[in-house]
């Protein structure tokens, strides 16, 4: 996988048709964040759920928000 980290894009797959997306992570924000996008490929959403470690690299787990 590429680099993660904060105020950065960092890359994620979608749950859904596997396509590589990227999602802006604020790191003013919140150390866990979560929340849906949709795919710019397949338009289904993806929940996100972001997580900033203590040295501001960045971890993401993508689910399928529902079986669409
Ligand atoms: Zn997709």
């Amino acid at each position: 996988m590429d680099e993660f980290g904060i105020n950065q894009e960092n890359p994620y797959d979608c749950a859904f048709c596997g396509e590589e997306n990227s999602v802006f992570v604020d790191g003013s924000g919140a150390r866990v964040q979560q929340f849906t996008e949709d795919c710019t490929v397949c338009c289904r959403p993806n929940l996100l759920k972001l997580t900033i470690e203590r040295d501001d690299s960045v971890n993401i787990d993508v689910e399928r928000e529902y079986d669409a």
